[in-house]
């Protein structure tokens, strides 16, 4: 791993952190809620026009075709800059990398430039009632409509994050029921305003009303919007999770961004001569430097033409773990001020205690790394 940046990537850094700091818009409301996520979606365009919406992408889906070391520049950039957590995450971040590896070139041209542009607002619909941590008892199923050309979808995704407010989207049904768990299920992307498809919005734990339960009532998918093999989904859909535990979903920028501000916070709070919080605050800060390292080496390997594999649990666990402590801390820093609303510290705290819980809990990727990583025996 070279450890120097290229001079084209301090170019790009200085580039993006130019336009970041002119454009960058502070004080939106929460994207999780209806005027909020309307007040992201400008900024998104205004991303899309200066072509950072998507910088990794090829040009002709609306990206500068930046490497995997520029992409990592630019989330350090625009976390730095304060940017706002990204309204179209979950289809840039982990539906796309996966349309890059399985979808049709019909596909790409078709899905691609309107999620870049974010007039397609994607949500993620693995989660059931009865399937959360046990994804692969999925129920919702699919049912073949050989005479139309496509399927019939039919029952009920849950916790879908901004569901309410997208437009379209992807998740796992079960179109062989004769076939065990992981087998029969297929990858399918759904418009959220076809005929059959309720969206009932609810509330989290910090007032924002970012959840969805989607219910589905025969409702009749072409085939054109399968993507990957039918029956094959389940090795589709760890492209998608792959990435959201590994790498696009939380790039250290975020959290180096949170450090050095746990760390202006401690210089305007802290007794200098108190030893525990200072040593939270150093370990903070040297957890997400060690992180953004890890970062580098699977972007190296990466590059190198290696897959992100089953270690990709490890950095979930880490990235998660870390945001709970930062957040502690800076809470313990506060005191009673974590209650006002102009630190952010304290929504901050609340959304960081679900990152145990997303993109597969942390006891269950405990049990992967487990038995996948160490080779330890299955209880
Ligand atoms: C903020 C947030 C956003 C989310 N966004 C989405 C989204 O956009 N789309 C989507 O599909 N889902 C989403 N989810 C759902 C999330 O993926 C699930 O909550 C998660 O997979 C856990 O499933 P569950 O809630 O059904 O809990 P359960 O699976 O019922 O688990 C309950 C507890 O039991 C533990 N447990 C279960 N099985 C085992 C085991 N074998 N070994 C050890 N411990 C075990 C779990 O770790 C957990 O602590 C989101 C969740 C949150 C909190």
């Amino acid at each position: 791993m070279d450890l120097t940046f290229t001079p084209a990537e301090d170019a790009f850094r200085a580039e993006s952190r130019a336009w970041l700091e002119a454009n960058v818009p502070h004080g939106l409301r929460s994207g999780d809620t209806r005027d909020g996520f309307a007040a992201h979606l400008e900024w998104e365009r205004a991303l899309h026009e200066a072509r950072f919406a998507v910088v990794s992408w090829p040009d002709e889906y609306g990206g500068r075709g930046a490497t995997p070391m520029e992409w990592l520049i630019f989330e350090e950039e625009y976390y730095r800059a304060g940017g706002p957590q990204r309204v179209t995450q979950n289809g840039i971040f982990l539906l796309a990398p996966t349309v890059f590896e399985f979808g049709t070139k019909e596909q790409q041209d078709r899905i691609l430039p309107r999620m870049a542009a974010a007039e397609d607002l994607w949500c993620q619909g693995w989660s059931e009632p009865n399937a959360g941590s046990d994804l692969a008892a999925i129920q919702s199923k699919a049912v073949r409509d050989e005479a139309s050309g496509g399927w019939r979808l039919s029952g009920q995704k849950t916790w879908t994050t901004r569901g309410a407010f997208c437009t379209h989207l992807f998740g796992l049904f079960r179109s062989d029921p004769e076939a065990e768990r992981h087998r029969g299920l297929t990858y399918f992307l759904v418009p959220l305003d076809a005929p059959g498809v309720t969206v009932r919005g609810f509330g989290r734990l910090d007032g924002d009303e970012g959840f969805a339960e989607v219910f589905l009532d025969d409702v009749f998918v072409p085939d054109a919007d399968v993507l990957g093999a039918v029956h094959e989904g389940w090795g589709v859909a760890m492209v998608t999770t792959s990435s959201e535990r590994g790498l696009t979903l939380r790039s250290p920028g975020r959290f180096t961004a949170t450090a050095a501000r746990l760390i202006d916070l401690w210089r305007e709070r802290a007794d200098p001569d108190e030893a525990r919080l200072r040593d939270a605050v150093t370990r903070a800060s040297i957890d997400a430097e060690a992180y953004r390292w890890q970062t580098f080496l699977t972007v190296t390997r990466m590059t190198a033409g290696e897959q992100l594999g089953p270690e990709s649990s490890l950095t979930k666990v880490f990235w998660s773990d870390l945001d709970v402590r930062m957040h502690e801390t800076a809470l313990e820093l506060l005191g009673v001020d974590a209650e006002r609303d102009d630190t952010g510290w304290m929504k901050g705290y609340q959304f960081a205690l679900s990152g145990p819980i997303y993109a597969g809990t942390n006891e269950i990727q405990r049990n992967l790394i487990a038995e996948r990583v160490l080779g330890l025996p299955r209880r």
